[in-house]
């Protein structure tokens, strides 16, 4: 008889933005003369930059003829695209981390859900709330979780964020053996400062711990004085491995291109405390199980290092950022208490009610679509995210409409 994974029937029935599309389908039927705008599921609206474009085409052209064609690339990625990661996005920043410790993959969000299958199933895993949602699905389709009860797994140490905390979660209360952190962060929106990112390295070394840092929105960050890598933090090296990706940085959702940095030096350990390297691990399970990026794709991520690229890439970005200075303007006005916004493109906003009654309010009365708060955790319950990714005229027209309803 096959059987199935049961683990998987402990997940929460619906994934969030499948809730969301429906609802949005729902009000859509129900009143089709109403143009409904899109802040709530965290994907671009613009077109990738031209240099990534012309980089795409001419790749596209190589694989056309026999002479230029390019079969299965390299399992890390192709050395033109790695080079210049390691350059640009680290040691330019004092960060010191060599290509070959760099991994292409095709998301962040895949590798930040595939990689606890390097990691034993009966370790103690810290993951903040609110979360995105991945960290935590990924490790309860793997077994590592109790039941769902009352809004949360048995087995995780859930790293609370709050208004007094300011949504940065405070160091676990007893030693963990993984923590999931994010910055800047999905849903809030917040930053995490290098002093206190310090502070998180230094519990990781005290307990022979391994962070998760995801770095997919380093791109956002305006104030020079954060990190942007959890490596410009020291001793980082030892005790982390960072996700990126190209998806925000550079319009690449549709298009998928991501890396994953685990330095050499980082180290986990078997029952009898032998260390093994997390590099290699991972390198064995993506050579078993994936095949790298398609060379066009990865040609049109190195063109987002070159000097057009750089520019249009920040275009984009400093786009979205007016978007979101908007947004926290016309809420503050209001009254509404909102924290990100500023190096990132989600702001949370205290709702002042229920989340999801928040939702259905910008929905039904202002045809606007925002995030409630609560699909990411228990602590998110009473806040909404609001995402600045969409056109500004957009953007105005949400929030002349939400002006008029709240
Ligand atoms: N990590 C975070 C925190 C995200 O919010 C997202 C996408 O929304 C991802 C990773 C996924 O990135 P990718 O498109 O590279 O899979």
């Amino acid at each position: 008889m096959i059987r199935v994974n049961e683990n998987y029937l402990k997940l929460q029935t619906s994934y969030l933005f499948s809730e969301i599309a429906q609802r949005v389908a729902d009000f859509q039927t129900a009143r089709p003369d109403m143009e409904i705008i899109k802040l709530g599921i965290g994907d671009v609206t613009r077109a990738l930059p031209r240099a990534c474009i012309d980089a795409f085409h001419r790749a596209v052209d190589e694989m056309a003829d026999d002479t230029t064609f390019r079969g299965y690339g390299p399992d890390q990625g192709y050395p033109f695209l790695l080079e210049k990661i390691a350059r640009q996005d680290f040691q330019a920043r004092g960060a010191d981390i060599t290509e070959d410790e760099i991994i292409v993959s095709d998301g962040a969000k895949c590798d930040s859900g595939n990689i606890q299958e390097l990691f034993a199933t009966d370790i103690k895993i810290a993951i903040p709330d609110p979360v995105y949602p991945v960290y935590l699905d990924t490790n309860v389709m793997a077994g590592r979780t109790g039941s769902f009860i009352e809004g949360r797994y048995e087995g995780i140490l859930y790293l609370e964020g709050s208004r007094e905390n300011g949504f940065i979660p405070d160091l676990p209360p007893e030693p963990v053996d993984l923590i999931y952190l994010c910055f800047p962060n999905n849903p809030t929106g917040v930053t995490i400062t290098k002093p206190r990112l310090q502070a998180w390295v230094d519990f990781a070394h005290e307990h022979n711990a391994l962070i998760l840092y995801d770095a997919a929105y380093e791109a956002f960050i305006r104030d020079d004085t954060l990190p942007k890598s959890i490596y410009e933090v020291e001793g980082a090296r030892e005790v982390a491995i960072e996700f990126r990706s190209f998806s925000k940085t550079a319009g690449f959702t549709g298009t998928r291109c991501a890396y994953t940095v685990i330095p050499k030096t980082c180290m986990a350990f078997t029952r009898n405390g032998d260390r093994q390297s997390l590099h290699d691990m991972w390198l064995r399970r993506q050579t078993t199980k994936f095949n790298s990026v398609s060379y066009p794709v990865q040609r049109a991520a190195e063109a987002v290092y070159s000097e057009e690229g750089r520019a249009q890439s920040q275009a984009l970005i400093d786009g979205y950022m007016t978007n979101a200075d908007h947004i926290r303007a016309e809420l503050a006005a209001l009254g509404y208490e909102c924290i990100g916004g500023e190096n990132s493109p989600y702001i949370w906003v205290d709702s002042r009610t229920e989340s999801w009654k928040f939702f259905d309010l910008l929905l039904e009365e202002a045809g606007v679509v925002c995030t409630p708060g609560a699909g990411f955790g228990r602590c998110g319950e009473g806040y909404v995210r609001i995402s600045a990714f969409n056109s500004f005229e957009n953007v105005q027209k949400a929030m002349q409409r939400i002006k008029k309803v709240l």
